[in-house]
Protein backbone atom coordinates (compact mmCIF):
# COMPACT_ATOMS: atom_id res chain seq x y z
CA UNK A 1 0.00 0.00 0.00
CA UNK A 2 0.97 3.77 -0.65
CA UNK A 3 2.89 5.18 2.16
CA UNK A 4 2.97 8.77 1.97
CA UNK A 5 5.22 11.54 4.27
CA UNK A 6 2.09 13.00 4.48
CA UNK A 7 -0.84 10.67 4.50
CA UNK A 8 -3.82 13.63 4.40
CA UNK A 9 -2.79 14.06 1.06
CA UNK A 10 -4.54 11.09 -0.07
CA UNK A 11 -7.98 12.23 -0.37
CA UNK A 12 -11.05 9.69 -1.38
CA UNK A 13 -13.71 12.36 -1.29
CA UNK A 14 -14.45 15.02 -3.73
CA UNK A 15 -13.84 18.47 -2.80
CA UNK A 16 -16.77 21.38 -3.53
CA UNK A 17 -17.09 24.59 -2.30
CA UNK A 18 -14.26 23.96 -0.05
CA UNK A 19 -15.64 21.17 1.63
CA UNK A 20 -14.97 17.40 1.49
CA UNK A 21 -18.01 15.18 0.10
CA UNK A 22 -19.57 11.93 -0.72
CA UNK A 23 -21.59 11.11 -4.01
CA UNK A 24 -24.99 12.10 -3.24
CA UNK A 25 -26.05 8.52 -3.52
CA UNK A 26 -22.99 7.40 -1.51
CA UNK A 27 -21.62 5.65 -5.12
CA UNK A 28 -17.55 5.31 -5.21
CA UNK A 29 -15.57 4.67 -8.19
CA UNK A 30 -12.18 2.40 -7.61
CA UNK A 31 -8.74 3.62 -8.67
CA UNK A 32 -6.14 0.77 -9.21
CA UNK A 33 -1.85 0.53 -9.74
CA UNK A 34 -2.08 -0.37 -13.63
CA UNK A 35 1.40 -1.83 -12.37
CA UNK A 36 0.09 -4.38 -9.86
CA UNK A 37 -4.04 -4.13 -10.45
CA UNK A 38 -4.11 -3.32 -6.89
CA UNK A 39 -6.52 -1.04 -5.50
CA UNK A 40 -5.84 1.95 -4.27
CA UNK A 41 -8.98 3.20 -2.90
CA UNK A 42 -11.66 5.30 -4.47
CA UNK A 43 -13.32 8.25 -4.87
CA UNK A 44 -17.37 9.20 -5.19
CA UNK A 45 -18.76 8.47 -7.97
CA UNK A 46 -20.75 11.80 -8.56
CA UNK A 47 -23.24 12.98 -11.27
CA UNK A 48 -25.30 15.93 -12.56
CA UNK A 49 -26.29 17.13 -9.04
CA UNK A 50 -23.05 17.27 -7.21
CA UNK A 51 -21.80 18.99 -10.64
CA UNK A 52 -24.50 21.40 -10.52
CA UNK A 53 -23.62 22.47 -6.41
CA UNK A 54 -19.99 23.13 -7.54
CA UNK A 55 -20.95 25.24 -10.44
CA UNK A 56 -23.11 27.32 -7.86
CA UNK A 57 -20.36 27.22 -5.40
CA UNK A 58 -17.94 28.60 -8.13
CA UNK A 59 -20.66 31.38 -9.57
CA UNK A 60 -21.16 32.08 -5.47
CA UNK A 61 -17.16 32.76 -5.48
CA UNK A 62 -16.50 34.58 -8.31
CA UNK A 63 -16.75 38.22 -7.33
CA UNK A 64 -14.77 37.93 -4.63
CA UNK A 65 -12.13 36.47 -6.48
CA UNK A 66 -12.09 38.56 -9.27
CA UNK A 67 -11.85 41.79 -6.75
CA UNK A 68 -9.02 40.34 -5.39
CA UNK A 69 -6.06 42.81 -6.59
CA UNK A 70 -3.96 40.22 -9.24
CA UNK A 71 -1.20 40.66 -6.63
CA UNK A 72 -3.31 39.10 -4.08
CA UNK A 73 -3.86 36.15 -6.53
CA UNK A 74 -0.36 35.91 -7.10
CA UNK A 75 0.49 35.41 -3.12
CA UNK A 76 -2.27 32.92 -2.87
CA UNK A 77 -0.90 31.12 -6.33
CA UNK A 78 2.87 30.96 -5.01
CA UNK A 79 2.24 29.74 -1.55
CA UNK A 80 0.33 26.50 -3.62
CA UNK A 81 3.85 26.28 -6.06
CA UNK A 82 5.36 26.54 -3.20
CA UNK A 83 3.63 23.75 -1.42
CA UNK A 84 3.24 21.44 -4.46
CA UNK A 85 6.91 21.34 -4.36
CA UNK A 86 7.36 20.89 -0.85
CA UNK A 87 5.42 17.81 -1.03
CA UNK A 88 7.14 17.27 -4.61
CA UNK A 89 7.77 13.42 -3.44
CA UNK A 90 4.60 12.75 -1.90
CA UNK A 91 2.80 13.63 -5.25
CA UNK A 92 4.99 12.06 -7.46
CA UNK A 93 4.76 8.54 -5.69
CA UNK A 94 0.49 9.05 -5.51
CA UNK A 95 1.50 9.82 -9.47
CA UNK A 96 3.51 6.49 -10.24
CA UNK A 97 0.68 4.82 -8.37
CA UNK A 98 -2.31 5.51 -10.19
CA UNK A 99 -0.93 6.80 -13.60
CA UNK A 100 1.94 4.18 -14.17
CA UNK A 101 5.21 6.30 -14.92
CA UNK A 102 8.69 6.25 -13.57
CA UNK A 103 9.27 7.79 -10.44
CA UNK A 104 11.79 10.30 -12.05
CA UNK A 105 9.29 11.39 -14.74
CA UNK A 106 6.86 11.86 -12.00
CA UNK A 107 9.24 13.92 -10.27
CA UNK A 108 9.88 15.77 -13.42
CA UNK A 109 6.17 16.56 -14.16
CA UNK A 110 5.29 17.67 -10.50
CA UNK A 111 8.02 20.09 -11.06
CA UNK A 112 6.56 20.78 -14.02
CA UNK A 113 3.14 21.57 -12.95
CA UNK A 114 4.04 23.44 -10.36
CA UNK A 115 5.62 25.71 -12.68
CA UNK A 116 2.62 27.08 -14.25
CA UNK A 117 0.90 27.88 -11.26
CA UNK A 118 4.06 30.08 -10.05
CA UNK A 119 3.94 31.27 -14.07
CA UNK A 120 0.47 32.35 -14.02
CA UNK A 121 0.70 34.10 -10.83
CA UNK A 122 3.66 36.26 -11.69
CA UNK A 123 1.91 36.86 -15.30
CA UNK A 124 -1.47 38.03 -14.11
CA UNK A 125 0.17 41.02 -12.78
CA UNK A 126 0.91 42.08 -16.49
CA UNK A 127 -2.73 42.15 -17.69
CA UNK A 128 -2.79 45.42 -19.53
CA UNK A 129 -5.41 47.19 -21.24
CA UNK A 130 -5.15 49.80 -24.26
CA UNK A 131 -6.12 53.57 -24.81
CA UNK A 132 -7.10 53.94 -28.38
CA UNK A 133 -6.85 57.06 -31.08
CA UNK A 134 -10.43 58.14 -30.41
CA UNK A 135 -12.28 59.65 -33.94
CA UNK A 136 -13.99 62.12 -31.88
CA UNK A 137 -13.02 64.87 -29.65
CA UNK A 138 -14.91 64.45 -27.38
CA UNK A 139 -14.92 60.62 -26.62
CA UNK A 140 -12.07 58.47 -25.41
CA UNK A 141 -11.46 54.59 -26.41
CA UNK A 142 -10.68 52.27 -23.78
CA UNK A 143 -9.77 48.31 -24.47
CA UNK A 144 -9.64 46.83 -20.74
CA UNK A 145 -9.85 43.10 -20.04
CA UNK A 146 -11.53 40.94 -17.43
CA UNK A 147 -11.80 37.12 -16.38
CA UNK A 148 -14.36 35.71 -18.43
CA UNK A 149 -16.20 34.00 -15.38
CA UNK A 150 -16.98 29.93 -14.35
CA UNK A 151 -14.77 27.88 -16.01
CA UNK A 152 -14.91 24.28 -16.31
CA UNK A 153 -12.17 21.48 -16.94
CA UNK A 154 -11.92 18.27 -17.86
CA UNK A 155 -8.66 16.59 -17.50
CA UNK A 156 -6.94 13.14 -18.88
CA UNK A 157 -4.87 10.63 -16.95
CA UNK A 158 -1.22 10.88 -19.32
CA UNK A 159 -0.25 14.00 -17.11
CA UNK A 160 -2.47 13.83 -13.73
CA UNK A 161 -0.88 17.15 -12.57
CA UNK A 162 0.15 19.36 -15.18
CA UNK A 163 -2.92 19.11 -17.35
CA UNK A 164 -4.64 20.21 -14.16
CA UNK A 165 -2.03 23.07 -13.65
CA UNK A 166 -2.17 24.67 -16.82
CA UNK A 167 -5.55 25.04 -16.52
CA UNK A 168 -6.35 26.23 -13.59
CA UNK A 169 -2.92 28.00 -12.63
CA UNK A 170 -4.30 30.91 -15.76
CA UNK A 171 -7.77 30.51 -14.65
CA UNK A 172 -7.34 31.36 -10.84
CA UNK A 173 -4.33 34.05 -11.61
CA UNK A 174 -6.94 36.00 -14.19
CA UNK A 175 -9.93 36.32 -11.41
CA UNK A 176 -11.49 33.01 -12.73
CA UNK A 177 -13.05 30.28 -10.63
CA UNK A 178 -13.06 26.37 -11.95
CA UNK A 179 -14.69 22.93 -11.75
CA UNK A 180 -12.60 20.55 -12.22
CA UNK A 181 -13.44 16.90 -13.47
CA UNK A 182 -10.13 15.18 -13.64
CA UNK A 183 -9.62 11.50 -15.28
CA UNK A 184 -11.30 8.62 -13.82
CA UNK A 185 -7.74 6.75 -13.45
CA UNK A 186 -5.69 9.32 -12.01
CA UNK A 187 -8.27 11.44 -9.60
CA UNK A 188 -6.29 11.23 -6.47
CA UNK A 189 -3.64 13.75 -8.00
CA UNK A 190 -6.14 16.15 -8.69
CA UNK A 191 -7.43 15.83 -5.05
CA UNK A 192 -4.27 16.39 -3.69
CA UNK A 193 -3.93 19.60 -5.79
CA UNK A 194 -6.92 20.73 -4.07
CA UNK A 195 -5.81 19.70 -0.34
CA UNK A 196 -2.72 22.15 -0.89
CA UNK A 197 -5.02 24.44 -2.54
CA UNK A 198 -7.09 24.78 0.38
CA UNK A 199 -3.85 24.89 2.43
CA UNK A 200 -2.24 28.26 0.23
CA UNK A 201 -5.69 30.03 1.39
CA UNK A 202 -7.84 29.45 -2.49
CA UNK A 203 -11.17 30.55 -0.92
CA UNK A 204 -14.40 27.69 -0.79
CA UNK A 205 -15.75 27.71 -4.35
CA UNK A 206 -12.69 28.88 -6.24
CA UNK A 207 -11.43 25.57 -7.09
CA UNK A 208 -13.50 22.44 -7.28
CA UNK A 209 -12.73 18.89 -8.18
CA UNK A 210 -15.93 16.79 -8.95
CA UNK A 211 -15.37 13.02 -9.37
CA UNK A 212 -17.17 9.92 -11.06
CA UNK A 213 -18.80 9.73 -13.87
CA UNK A 214 -17.44 11.53 -17.22
CA UNK A 215 -20.58 11.56 -19.41
CA UNK A 216 -22.93 13.31 -16.57
CA UNK A 217 -20.68 14.82 -15.12
CA UNK A 218 -19.27 16.77 -18.39
CA UNK A 219 -23.71 16.95 -19.98
CA UNK A 220 -23.97 19.53 -16.57
CA UNK A 221 -21.34 20.95 -17.16
CA UNK A 222 -20.99 22.21 -21.18
CA UNK A 223 -25.34 22.80 -20.49
CA UNK A 224 -25.24 25.34 -17.81
CA UNK A 225 -25.31 28.37 -18.36
CA UNK A 226 -23.45 29.77 -16.06
CA UNK A 227 -20.21 28.18 -16.81
CA UNK A 228 -18.67 30.67 -19.63
CA UNK A 229 -15.11 28.44 -20.58
CA UNK A 230 -14.74 24.83 -21.02
CA UNK A 231 -11.34 23.79 -21.43
CA UNK A 232 -10.39 19.90 -22.30
CA UNK A 233 -7.31 17.77 -23.16
CA UNK A 234 -8.44 14.38 -24.38
CA UNK A 235 -9.01 12.38 -27.11
CA UNK A 236 -10.54 14.14 -30.05
CA UNK A 237 -13.82 12.21 -29.94
CA UNK A 238 -15.13 13.64 -26.85
CA UNK A 239 -13.74 17.38 -27.75
CA UNK A 240 -16.34 17.27 -30.74
CA UNK A 241 -18.78 16.04 -28.77
CA UNK A 242 -18.32 18.24 -25.98
CA UNK A 243 -17.55 21.07 -28.03
CA UNK A 244 -21.23 20.33 -29.63
CA UNK A 245 -22.69 20.11 -26.25
CA UNK A 246 -20.93 23.42 -25.36
CA UNK A 247 -22.70 25.15 -28.41
CA UNK A 248 -26.34 25.85 -27.36
CA UNK A 249 -24.70 28.25 -24.80
CA UNK A 250 -21.68 29.51 -27.15
CA UNK A 251 -18.85 28.48 -24.17
CA UNK A 252 -15.21 29.99 -24.82
CA UNK A 253 -13.26 26.35 -25.62
CA UNK A 254 -9.88 25.81 -24.97
CA UNK A 255 -9.48 22.38 -26.78
CA UNK A 256 -5.89 19.89 -26.53
CA UNK A 257 -6.48 17.17 -28.71
CA UNK A 258 -5.04 13.90 -30.51
CA UNK A 259 -1.59 14.64 -31.97
CA UNK A 260 -0.17 11.71 -34.41
CA UNK A 261 3.15 13.48 -34.57
CA UNK A 262 5.47 13.20 -37.39
CA UNK A 263 9.12 12.55 -36.58
CA UNK A 264 11.31 13.29 -39.57
CA UNK A 265 15.03 12.92 -39.62
CA UNK A 266 17.20 14.22 -42.54
CA UNK A 267 20.02 12.29 -43.86
CA UNK A 268 21.74 15.49 -43.29
CA UNK A 269 20.64 14.97 -39.28
CA UNK A 270 23.33 14.13 -36.31
CA UNK A 271 22.05 10.89 -35.89
CA UNK A 272 23.14 10.17 -32.96
CA UNK A 273 20.68 13.37 -31.32
CA UNK A 274 17.98 12.31 -33.94
CA UNK A 275 17.75 8.82 -31.92
CA UNK A 276 18.13 10.60 -28.49
CA UNK A 277 15.33 12.79 -29.02
CA UNK A 278 13.47 9.80 -30.67
CA UNK A 279 13.87 8.03 -27.41
CA UNK A 280 12.96 10.85 -25.50
CA UNK A 281 9.60 11.74 -27.61
CA UNK A 282 8.53 8.31 -27.85
CA UNK A 283 9.23 6.03 -25.42
CA UNK A 284 8.34 9.05 -22.76
CA UNK A 285 5.25 8.40 -20.36
CA UNK A 286 5.52 4.70 -22.52
CA UNK A 287 4.31 6.43 -25.41
CA UNK A 288 1.40 8.14 -23.96
CA UNK A 289 1.27 11.45 -24.69
CA UNK A 290 -0.33 13.52 -27.05
CA UNK A 291 3.36 15.39 -28.67
CA UNK A 292 4.88 11.76 -28.46
CA UNK A 293 6.57 11.15 -31.96
CA UNK A 294 3.72 8.78 -33.69
CA UNK A 295 5.26 8.43 -37.19
CA UNK A 296 9.26 8.52 -37.52
CA UNK A 297 9.93 9.52 -41.19
CA UNK A 298 13.35 8.59 -42.43
CA UNK A 299 15.67 9.58 -45.17
CA UNK A 300 16.46 6.38 -47.71
CA UNK A 301 20.29 7.49 -47.29
CA UNK A 302 20.70 7.38 -43.37
CA UNK A 303 17.50 4.35 -42.89
CA UNK A 304 19.50 1.39 -41.78
CA UNK A 305 21.78 3.28 -39.48
CA UNK A 306 19.22 5.50 -37.82
CA UNK A 307 17.04 1.96 -37.36
CA UNK A 308 19.98 0.19 -35.94
CA UNK A 309 20.84 2.95 -33.67
CA UNK A 310 16.88 3.60 -32.54
CA UNK A 311 16.82 -0.61 -31.61
CA UNK A 312 20.10 -0.76 -29.46
CA UNK A 313 19.33 2.62 -27.34
CA UNK A 314 15.34 1.23 -27.42
CA UNK A 315 16.75 -2.34 -26.12
CA UNK A 316 18.26 -0.43 -23.14
CA UNK A 317 15.26 0.82 -21.56
CA UNK A 318 14.23 -0.89 -18.23
CA UNK A 319 10.66 -2.03 -18.13
CA UNK A 320 8.68 -2.55 -14.83
CA UNK A 321 6.62 -0.84 -11.95
CA UNK A 322 7.74 2.60 -12.07
CA UNK A 323 8.04 3.07 -8.60
CA UNK A 324 11.58 0.13 -8.74
CA UNK A 325 14.48 2.03 -9.35
CA UNK A 326 16.30 2.46 -12.46
CA UNK A 327 12.65 1.60 -14.66
CA UNK A 328 12.47 3.79 -17.42
CA UNK A 329 9.29 2.39 -19.13
CA UNK A 330 6.39 1.76 -16.66
CA UNK A 331 3.00 -0.24 -17.59
CA UNK A 332 -0.04 1.43 -20.24
CA UNK A 333 -2.77 2.81 -18.34
CA UNK A 334 -5.47 -0.01 -18.96
CA UNK A 335 -5.64 -3.60 -20.67
CA UNK A 336 -7.40 -1.47 -23.40
CA UNK A 337 -4.54 0.83 -24.58
CA UNK A 338 -2.58 -2.16 -24.49
CA UNK A 339 -4.94 -3.86 -27.31
CA UNK A 340 -4.36 -0.95 -29.06
CA UNK A 341 -0.62 -1.45 -29.50
CA UNK A 342 -1.06 -4.98 -30.36
CA UNK A 343 -3.41 -4.15 -33.15
CA UNK A 344 -1.00 -1.74 -34.67
CA UNK A 345 1.81 -4.17 -34.16
CA UNK A 346 -0.42 -6.82 -36.04
CA UNK A 347 -2.24 -4.47 -38.67
CA UNK A 348 1.76 -3.42 -39.71
CA UNK A 349 2.85 -6.90 -39.48
CA UNK A 350 0.41 -7.98 -41.73
CA UNK A 351 0.92 -5.27 -44.08
CA UNK A 352 4.73 -5.75 -44.67
CA UNK A 353 5.58 -4.13 -41.61
CA UNK A 354 9.51 -5.78 -39.97
CA UNK A 355 9.81 -6.03 -36.36
CA UNK A 356 12.89 -4.87 -35.49
CA UNK A 357 12.89 -5.12 -31.66
CA UNK A 358 9.30 -6.08 -29.09
CA UNK A 359 6.54 -6.18 -30.95
CA UNK A 360 4.53 -8.16 -27.47
CA UNK A 361 2.89 -7.95 -24.35
CA UNK A 362 5.80 -8.17 -21.56
CA UNK A 363 6.13 -11.18 -19.60
CA UNK A 364 5.86 -8.69 -16.99
CA UNK A 365 1.83 -8.54 -17.39
CA UNK A 366 -0.54 -6.17 -16.55
CA UNK A 367 -0.10 -3.34 -18.97
CA UNK A 368 3.11 -3.55 -19.67
CA UNK A 369 4.20 -3.65 -23.58
CA UNK A 370 8.29 -4.25 -24.64
CA UNK A 371 9.42 -1.26 -26.26
CA UNK A 372 9.26 -2.05 -29.92
CA UNK A 373 10.60 -0.55 -33.22
CA UNK A 374 8.99 -1.49 -36.63
CA UNK A 375 10.66 -1.07 -40.04
CA UNK A 376 9.44 -1.04 -43.62
CA UNK A 377 5.70 0.81 -42.46
CA UNK A 378 3.88 2.72 -45.03
CA UNK A 379 0.71 4.68 -44.78
CA UNK A 380 -1.48 2.19 -45.87
CA UNK A 381 -1.20 1.12 -42.10
CA UNK A 382 -3.08 2.13 -39.05
CA UNK A 383 0.44 3.36 -37.47
CA UNK A 384 0.15 6.44 -40.62
CA UNK A 385 -3.24 7.22 -39.52
CA UNK A 386 -4.27 6.20 -35.56
CA UNK A 387 -2.20 7.46 -32.69
CA UNK A 388 -0.83 4.71 -31.14
CA UNK A 389 -0.61 6.05 -27.50
CA UNK A 390 2.09 3.59 -26.69
CA UNK A 391 5.92 2.31 -27.15
CA UNK A 392 5.53 1.49 -30.78
CA UNK A 393 7.84 3.32 -33.22
CA UNK A 394 6.94 3.07 -36.94
CA UNK A 395 9.88 3.81 -39.15
CA UNK A 396 8.78 5.39 -42.51
CA UNK A 397 11.39 5.52 -45.42
CA UNK A 398 11.41 8.66 -47.71
CA UNK A 399 13.58 10.25 -50.45
CA UNK A 400 12.59 14.20 -50.69
CA UNK A 401 11.93 16.77 -48.53
CA UNK A 402 8.80 17.54 -50.48
CA UNK A 403 7.94 13.82 -49.49
CA UNK A 404 8.93 14.39 -46.23
CA UNK A 405 6.59 17.12 -45.59
CA UNK A 406 3.20 15.88 -47.64
CA UNK A 407 3.80 12.66 -45.51
CA UNK A 408 4.02 14.14 -42.38
CA UNK A 409 1.28 17.17 -43.22
CA UNK A 410 -1.42 13.87 -44.76
CA UNK A 411 -3.13 13.71 -41.74
CA UNK A 412 -6.20 15.85 -39.64
CA UNK A 413 -4.14 16.29 -36.98
CA UNK A 414 -2.16 19.06 -36.06
CA UNK A 415 -0.16 19.59 -32.42
CA UNK A 416 3.45 18.88 -32.43
CA UNK A 417 5.96 17.62 -34.87
CA UNK A 418 9.58 17.40 -34.41
CA UNK A 419 12.72 17.13 -37.25
CA UNK A 420 16.08 16.60 -37.53
CA UNK A 421 18.10 18.87 -40.06
CA UNK A 422 22.04 20.83 -39.85
CA UNK A 423 20.65 23.13 -42.84
CA UNK A 424 19.69 26.55 -41.95
CA UNK A 425 17.24 26.18 -45.65
CA UNK A 426 16.19 23.32 -45.34
CA UNK A 427 15.23 24.31 -41.33
CA UNK A 428 13.46 27.11 -42.35
CA UNK A 429 11.65 25.41 -45.44
CA UNK A 430 10.41 22.55 -43.50
CA UNK A 431 9.62 24.37 -40.09
CA UNK A 432 7.12 27.06 -41.82
CA UNK A 433 5.99 23.48 -43.98
CA UNK A 434 4.61 21.37 -41.46
CA UNK A 435 1.10 22.12 -40.35
CA UNK A 436 1.19 21.88 -36.75
CA UNK A 437 1.37 24.42 -33.43
CA UNK A 438 4.38 23.17 -32.41
CA UNK A 439 7.52 22.32 -34.20
CA UNK A 440 10.75 20.58 -32.37
CA UNK A 441 14.33 21.27 -34.50
CA UNK A 442 16.96 19.06 -33.01
CA UNK A 443 15.24 18.50 -29.90
CA UNK A 444 12.72 15.57 -29.45
CA UNK A 445 11.09 17.84 -26.22
CA UNK A 446 9.54 21.15 -26.13
CA UNK A 447 6.96 21.55 -23.40
CA UNK A 448 7.29 24.27 -20.58
CA UNK A 449 5.27 26.98 -19.25
CA UNK A 450 6.47 30.01 -21.16
CA UNK A 451 6.14 28.38 -24.08
CA UNK A 452 2.39 28.22 -26.09
CA UNK A 453 1.15 24.71 -26.31
CA UNK A 454 -1.27 23.85 -28.53
CA UNK A 455 -2.65 22.48 -32.15
CA UNK A 456 -3.96 23.52 -35.75
CA UNK A 457 -6.66 21.65 -37.69
CA UNK A 458 -8.03 18.47 -35.13
CA UNK A 459 -5.79 18.76 -32.39
CA UNK A 460 -7.64 21.74 -31.21
CA UNK A 461 -8.09 25.33 -30.05
CA UNK A 462 -6.26 28.02 -27.68
CA UNK A 463 -2.69 27.76 -26.40
CA UNK A 464 -1.80 26.75 -22.78
CA UNK A 465 1.34 28.12 -20.55
CA UNK A 466 2.46 31.69 -22.16
CA UNK A 467 1.28 34.63 -21.97
CA UNK A 468 -1.30 33.36 -24.67
CA UNK A 469 -2.54 30.76 -22.15
CA UNK A 470 -3.55 33.25 -20.22
CA UNK A 471 -5.31 35.20 -22.96
CA UNK A 472 -7.87 32.57 -23.08
CA UNK A 473 -9.27 33.05 -19.83
CA UNK A 474 -9.72 36.65 -19.77
CA UNK A 475 -12.50 39.00 -22.29
CA UNK A 476 -11.79 41.96 -24.04
CA UNK A 477 -14.43 45.03 -22.59
CA UNK A 478 -14.53 48.41 -25.05
CA UNK A 479 -15.57 51.40 -22.82
CA UNK A 480 -16.50 54.41 -24.74
CA UNK A 481 -16.04 57.59 -22.51
CA UNK A 482 -18.09 60.55 -23.88
CA UNK A 483 -18.85 63.90 -22.36
CA UNK A 484 -15.39 65.28 -22.25
P1 LIG B 1 -8.60 8.81 -23.26
O1 LIG B 1 -9.15 7.91 -24.31
O2 LIG B 1 -7.19 9.14 -23.42
O3 LIG B 1 -8.96 8.42 -21.86
P2 LIG B 1 -10.71 10.71 -23.25
O4 LIG B 1 -10.92 11.83 -24.19
O5 LIG B 1 -11.69 9.60 -23.24
O6 LIG B 1 -9.26 10.22 -23.53
O7 LIG B 1 -10.59 11.24 -21.75
C1 LIG B 1 -10.16 12.52 -21.39
C2 LIG B 1 -11.08 13.07 -20.34
O8 LIG B 1 -12.38 13.17 -20.91
C3 LIG B 1 -11.24 12.20 -19.09
O9 LIG B 1 -11.35 13.03 -17.96
C4 LIG B 1 -12.54 11.50 -19.35
O10 LIG B 1 -13.20 11.11 -18.16
C5 LIG B 1 -13.32 12.58 -20.05
N1 LIG B 1 -14.48 12.10 -20.83
C6 LIG B 1 -14.61 10.96 -21.51
N2 LIG B 1 -15.84 10.89 -22.07
C7 LIG B 1 -16.49 12.02 -21.74
C8 LIG B 1 -17.80 12.57 -21.99
N3 LIG B 1 -18.67 11.92 -22.73
N4 LIG B 1 -18.11 13.77 -21.45
C9 LIG B 1 -17.22 14.44 -20.71
N5 LIG B 1 -15.99 14.01 -20.43
C10 LIG B 1 -15.62 12.81 -20.93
Amino acid sequence: MLQLKDPSLLRQQAYVNGAWCDADNGATLAVHNPATGEKLGSVPLMGAAETRAAIAAAHAAWPAWRKKTAKERAAILRRWNDLILAHAEDLAQLMTAEQGKPLAEARGEVAYGASFIEWFGEEAKRIAGETLASPWPDRRLLVTKEPIGVCAAITPWNFPIAMITRKVGPALAAGCTMVLKPAEATPFCALALAELAERAGVPAGVFSVVTGDPAAIGGELTASPIVRKLTFTGSTAVGRLLMAQSAPTIKKLSLELGGNAPFIVFDDADLDAAVEGALASKYRNAGQTCVCANRIYVQDGVYERFAEKLVAAARKLKVGNGAEDGVTQGPLINEKAVQKVEQHVADAVAKGGRVLLGGQRHALGHGFFEPTVIADVDNTMLVATDETFGPLAPLFRFHTDEEALALANATEFGLASYFYSRDIGRIWRVAEGLESGMVGVNTGLISNEIAPFGGVKQSGLGREGSHYGLDDYLVIKYICLGGI
